[in-house]
């Protein structure tokens, strides 16, 4: 029996007995006539009633059974499927960049199954889909995972450390990780972390819109992810996503102060508080900014974390029940994201003074996004420091979160795991520039 991917119902039933598959051409008799066309996969959660035909002219009909007279194969036909063309052949001399794919919509295509972007094409793919990198570096691709964003945990930012410190060991000039966008700003604050004085360019680089749309944005931000990867001067670990919406220039932002900031916009990523790190045009880099670090120099990977924190929103009227669910959930740090300077009701800092007793690392970062916590304002302030809780300064919740899961998987517990939630590892924290 051939493939009927999606079809149900009578749909099915009338298929089989046509002894029809996908990619055959049908010729369906409607009441009003004949219509013939190639039947085309149809969607996981379609309805059963439904066959659909692509016309010669390329639209789709939708038919309903028990609406036709009958259904025959006029001919039959291949199930349409993707074929990538070949590599091309990098020359010799170029510097070498490991790829890593880990999933999102940069590895996605349609999937006519279910009519949604689902991870579907390989780092291998790409890299033939994209054949301008070619001309750019020696491309070693190597899928670690094939899933969407909102499926990374720390166990794989784990991995992912230990991937690129062995890339480093051997020779790579750079490394991009293809990855989704919804959680890139965490992977790149986790990577950041665990790969604090990398030596070369590590650069994540998602996209918006799927390699399949005319507007996708995934060719010219691997293009540059991986041209800046193998010839920058600078190393680190950064984000390369479109500068503005036209397809012409990638803004790179630095690991640990980026955010998505849009649902959907190719631009969706900005750097918070601080300037770009570089800007790429289509002929190389067009701004470098000033104290990046230069590549070489001594390096120890710390790719260990632990996923026992939580990052926890504020609201009004939140009952202390909810930090209390996160201690019974294991948690060994939290990072509260409060109002305005870093605030939590009464009710909330009595619960996180507790929970510091009990030996957790509490800290606070701010839902304003711009700015710095300040907990010496307000008494409301006072009383979280007096409650043991650590204020991170102007350092993104995510990131906190992040460095959280970070610091607890050194080992460190106590006055060490306060001091390294302080410390400024890898350019979390900004200078203070303005008087608060
Ligand atoms: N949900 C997807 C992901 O983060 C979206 C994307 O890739 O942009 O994997």
């Amino acid at each position: 029996m051939g493939d009927l991917s999606g079809y149900g119902g009578d749909a099915l039933k009338s298929l089989k007995e046509a002894g029809a598959a996908i990619g055959d051409v049908l010729e369906a008799k409607t009441p009003w006539g004949e219509v013939t066309g190639t039947l085309v996969p149809r969607y996981l959660y379609g309805d059963g009633d439904h066959l659909v035909l692509k016309l010669r002219s390329g639209y789709n009909v939708g038919l309903r059974v028990s609406g036709l007279k009958g259904v025959r194969v006029v001919a039959k036909g291949e199930k349409p499927s993707f074929s990538p063309p070949a590599p091309p052949k990098p020359a010799k001399g170029l510097p070498r960049v490991l790829i890593i794919g880990t999933g999102g919509t940069i590895a996605s295509r349609i999937d006519y199954r279910t009519g949604a972007v689902g991870p579907a094409i390989t780092a291998a793919e790409l890299y033939s889909l994209v054949p301008e990198l070619s001309g750019i570096a020696q491309v070693h691709p190597e899928i670690m995972f094939d899933i969407f964003s909102e499926n990374i945990t720390p166990k794989h930012w784990s991995r992912l450390a230990r991937r690129v410190a062995k890339a480093v060991k051997e020779g790579f000039d750079g490394v991009v990780v293809a990855h989704g966008t919804d959680t890139l700003g965490y992977t790149a604050a986790a990577l950041s972390f665990a790969l604090a004085g990398v030596p070369v360019p590590v650069v994540l680089v998602g996209a918006q819109r799927s390699s399949d749309r005319p507007s996708s944005d995934s060719s010219l931000n691997l293009i540059a992810a991986v041209s800046v990867a193998g010839t920058a001067r600078f190393s680190g670990v950064y984000v390369a996503m479109h500068l503005g919406e036209s397809d012409d220039k990638i803004a790179f932002h630095r690991g640990t102060r980026v955010r998505k900031n849009h649902t959907s916009r190719r631009d969706a990523f900005v750097s918070v508080d601080v300037p770009l790190a570089a800007v790429w045009g289509r002929s190389g880099l067009e701004y470098v900014s000033e104290g990046l670090p230069a590549r070489g120099g001594a390096f120890r990977p710390r790719p260990r974390f632990d996923g026992r924190a939580a990052l926890i929103k504020f609201y009004p009227s939140m009952p202390a029940g909810a930090i209390r669910a996160a201690r019974r959930a294991g948690a060994k740090a939290l990072v509260i994201e409060g109002t305005g300077l870093g605030h939590v009701s009464k009710e909330l800092t009595k619960e996180l003074a507790a929970f510091v007793k009990a030996g957790g690392l509490a800290c606070m970062t701010s839902q304003c996004i711009e700015g710095r916590v300040n907990l010496n304002v307000y008494d409301t302030g006072r009383d979280l420091i007096h409650a043991g809780v650590l204020p991170l300064d102007d350092m993104l919740s995510e990131t906190a979160l992040a460095k959280a899961m970070w610091v607890i998987g050194t080992g460190a517990s106590g006055a060490r795991a306060r001091e390294l939630m302080s410390a400024n590892v890898a350019g979390e924290t900004t200078p203070r520039t303005f008087p608060s």
